[in-house]
C-alpha cells in the first residue's frame, strides 16, 4: 500500500505567496508522485487579505487539497495544530507558506523517514531570512530555554519537519491551550534525526512576528517547559533573605557600639528599590503562570473551524464534528 503525506500549512495574509508555493510544493510531489499519497492541507488562520480566495482557487483545480478555515486569527501554533489535528497521513510535514522553507527540501526528509525515524527535523544551517539581530536573539533563547527546562530542545529548528502518525498520535494527546510546538515535539520523543537546510528569506511580504511578538513565544516556551523560573524566585528570596540577616546583625553591633546618628539615606533606598525590584519580578513571574492556569482550567476550545473543504466536494462548506 502507498504511504499518504500531509502536507500542513499555515497561512494568515499570504496572498501573494499561496500560487507559488503551491507550484514549487507540487513540481516537488510530482517528482515522486508516484511513490505517496498526497494531502495539502492549507489553514488559513483568520487571513483579511485574499488568501482563502487564492487557496479556494487552487482547491477547484487540485483534489488532494483540503482547507480549514478560522473563524479569526488563532495565531501560528494553533492553527498548526488544526492542520495536524484534520492530517489524516502516514507521515504530516507542517511547512510555512512563504517559501522560507523551501518545498524541495521535503524530498530529503521524506528519504531521511525512510531509514525508520519518526521525526526528522529540518535544521537551519544558515538563516539568510533572518537579520543579525534575530539571530542573536534566537541563540540566546535556545541558550535560556535549554539550561532552564529537563528536555532539549533542538536549535535553529523551527516547526518545518516530518512526524510520522505514531509520533503525531502522541503529539495530540498534548491538549494544552498555550502551545510551544516546538518543545511540545521535543516533548513526545521518538526516535529522531535531523537534515540540514539552508532558511530563505521570505518570497514576499514581511514576517508576522516583531520583537514584542517573539518576546512572548520565548516567555511561552520557558513557561510551558519549566517551573525553575519560580524556583529562580524562591531562592532569590532565600538569598537576599540570608544578606538581609547579616547586615541586621551588623547594623545592631553597630548601633551598639557607635550609636545612631540617623545617617543613611542612601543605604536605605538602595535596599528598598532592590527588594521592591525584586519583589515584583517575583510577582510577574507569579502571575505569569497563574495567567496560564487559568487559561487552561478554562477549557475553551483551541480554535473555531468556520469552513472545511475537504475532498468530498458535495459536502463542502460547513462543518460540524
Ligand atoms: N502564520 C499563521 N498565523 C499567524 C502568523 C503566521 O498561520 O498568526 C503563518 C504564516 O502565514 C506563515 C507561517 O505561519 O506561513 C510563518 O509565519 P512568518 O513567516 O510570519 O514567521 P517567521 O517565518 O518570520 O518566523
Ligand atoms: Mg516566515
Amino acid at each position: 500500500m502507498k504511504k499518504k503525506v500531509s502536507i500542513v500549512v499555515p497561512c494568515y495574509n499570504e496572498e501573494d505567496n499561496i500560487e507559488e508555493f503551491y507550484c514549487r510544493l507540487s513540481d516537488t510531489i510530482s517528482k515522486v508522485k508516484s511513490d505517496f499519497d498526497w494531502e495539502l492541507i492549507f489553514v488559513d488562520d483568520g487571513s483579511r487579505d485574499n488568501t482563502l480566495q487564492k487557496i479556494l482557487d487552487l482547491y477547484n483545480k487540485d483534489k488532494r487539497i483540503k482547507i480549514i478555515e478560522f473563524s479569526r486569527n488563532f495565531g501560528k501554533e494553533i492553527a498548526l495544530t488544526a492542520g495536524l489535528d484534520y492530517a489524516t497521513g502516514d507521515v504530516v510535514i507542517p511547512i510555512d507558506a512563504d517559501l522560507q522553507d523551501p518545498p524541495e527540501v521535503i524530498l530529503r526528509l521524506l528519504e531521511k523517514c525512510q531509514e525508520g525515524f519518526d521525526i526528522v527535523n529540518a535544521k537551519r544551517a544558515t538563516r539568510t531570512g533572518d537579520s543579525l539581530l534575530k539571530k542573536f536573539f534566537a541563540a540566546l533563547f535556545y541558550k535560556t530555554i535549554n539550561i532552564l527546562s529537563d528536555i532539549e530542545i533542538p536549535s535553529n529548528v523551527g516547526d518545518f519537519r516530518l512526524i510520522s502518525r505514531d509520533a503525531l498520535e502522541a503529539l495530540k494527546k498534548l491538549k494544552e491551550r498555550r502551545r510551544f510546538m516546538k518543545g511540545l515535539f521535543a516533548w513526545i520523543g521518538f526516535k529522531s534525526t535531523y537534515i540540514t537546510y539552508n532558511h530563505e528569506p521570505r518570497f514576499k511580504g514581511k514576517s508576522h512576528w516583531n520583537f514584542m511578538k517573539l518576546v512572548n513565544l520565548a516567555l511561552e516556551g520557558i513557561t510551558s517547559f519549566s517551573i525553575k523560573p519560580l524556583k529562580i524566585a524562591t531562592y532569590m528570596g532565600l538569598l537576599i533573605s540570608s544578606l538581609s540577616f547579616i547586615y541586621v546583625l551588623y547594623i545592631i553591633i553597630k548601633t551598639l557600639i557607635y550609636g545612631n546618628p540617623v545617617k543613611g539615606y542612601p543605604s536605605l533606598i538602595v535596599v528598598i528599590l532592590f527588594l521592591g525590584g525584586v519583589q515584583l519580578i517575583s510577582l510577574g513571574i507569579l502571575g505569569e503562570y497563574i495567567g496560564r492556569i487559568y487559561e487552561e482550567v478554562k477549557q475553551r476550545p483551541l480554535y473555531i473551524v468556520k469552513n472545511y473543504y475537504n475532498d468530498n466536494r458535495a459536502n463542502q462548506g460547513k462543518h460540524y464534528r
